[in-house]
């Protein structure tokens, strides 16, 4: 068994504090009451391990999880979760029955697909619930909502469907310059819930919003929101400035750690790395740590990003390589040789956020927590059974 004073093999590791996990899970719910909260566990719980956040969440009170497609929804199946799993993505050709079997609640985003789930639903003999998917201006996925009585009357023809919930999702509901889109959606989804409940269509479900729709928008209403990000602790560039992650009391859930596994001198003026990116200007003490962008610590942090050692913030030095990484810990006190180092996550009073570290490398938080592959082993903690 793994635990986060002890692992095998190559000292590199996520930490996963399901605590935080299921802190961030009450406060965002106490926050939307009495909405409900759709948890989102797609793509692995933004890397966080969907299995384990699932099962958690579940046994903090979640009624609904979503994942994005069929394969992950078989897969919670599969790791005993029996709550109800919407769909995100809808289902592929061929996946129809799957969805039947395992009770997985499918989005439905055209006719066609709904027409395909009917037939694999008269054939298995069952009554197939999805929620359909209004686009009511992100221009993605869904519906088109000038469509959407159109829709409402093609999916009323299908005997073996019942459509138990609508919904939408925003474009930018985390930007105020755009709240003029963001209102437009929602009376726009107001009146496809309108002319959906006008074809006799059983909504129970109603459901427009993501992390920021749901923390930033009130007034749209529904009686489920589908946050991801907060749940996670990613808020800082996942909610308007003015929802103070801080004050939610939301704590982040992952930490990306390793060991420093060689430490040397190298003299001035010499190069560091493939591509001789990076030039020593006077002796740097080089710690190489195994960690590198096969793992998700993306090459774009090379020569910009920094790490925590003792306390301390050393910079990364010269190119990311696949599986090596260099820091520069020639300030950093006592540096040794399997020293805890901290990429992502806190050590004494320093913090390198993943929204940090996703501002450095130039993109959003969910990609770096996505990105960790699983090659880095979850140690959770509390510790979970396998
Ligand atoms: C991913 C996703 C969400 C969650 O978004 P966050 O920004 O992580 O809160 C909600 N709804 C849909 C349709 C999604 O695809």
């Amino acid at each position: 068994m793994e635990t986060l004073d002890h692992h095998d093999g190559r000292p590199t590791w996520a930490e996963i504090d399901l605590d935080a996990l299921a802190a961030n899970f009450h406060n965002v719910r106490r926050r939307v009451k009495p909405q409900e909260v759709m948890a989102v566990v797609k793509a692995n719980a933004y890397g966080h391990g969907a299995a384990a956040c699932a099962r958690r969440l579940v046994a903090e009170g979640a009624k609904w999880l979503a994942v994005a497609l069929p394969e992950e929804g078989i897969a919670l199946r599969q790791a005993g979760v029996t709550q109800r799993i919407l769909v995100l993505g809808g289902f592929w050709r061929g996946q129809e029955a799957a969805c039947l079997r395992y009770k997985l609640i499918p989005v439905i985003y055209h006719a066609g697909m709904a027409e395909a789930l009917d037939r694999a639903a008269h054939d298995a003999g069952t009554i197939a619930e999805v929620h359909a998917k209004i686009d009511t201006g992100m221009n993605r996925l869904g519906e088109r909502f000038e469509h959407a009585s159109a829709f409402a009357v093609a999916l009323a023809r299908l005997t073996n469907i019942r459509v138990g919930g609508l919904m939408t999702h925003f474009a930018a509901a985390d930007e105020h310059k755009h709240d003029d889109l963001t209102a437009a959606q929602i009376a726009r989804y107001d009146e496809a819930l309108s002319v959906f409940r006008a074809h006799k269509h059983p909504i129970i479900y109603e459901h427009l919003s993501n992390s920021a729709g749901a923390l930033a928008h009130k007034e749209a209403r529904g009686n489920i929101v589908r946050p991801g990000g907060v749940l996670y602790g990613l808020w800082r560039d996942v909610l308007p400035t003015e929802c103070d992650g801080e004050s939610l009391a939301l704590r982040p859930v992952m930490s990306l750690k390793t060991r420093i596994t060689l430490l040397k001198n190298v003299p001035a003026d010499s190069s560091l790395g493939y591509g001789c990116t990076y030039r020593t200007v006077r002796e740097t003490l080089v710690a190489t740590l195994p960690i590198g962008y096969n793992d998700g610590y993306t090459r774009s942090l090379s020569n910009r990003g920094r790490v925590i050692v003792r306390g301390t913030y050393a910079p990364v030095v010269g190119r990311i390589s696949m599986d090596l990484m260099m820091v520069d810990v020639t300030y950093v006190r006592g540096a040794a040789l399997g020293d805890t180092v901290t990429l992502i996550g806190a050590d004494g009073d320093l913090r390198l956020s993943a929204e940090a570290v996703a501002e450095t490398a130039g993109t959003i938080s969910y990609e770096i927590t996505c990105g960790i592959s699983e090659r880095v082993p979850r140690l959770y903690s509390p510790t979970i059974g396998a």
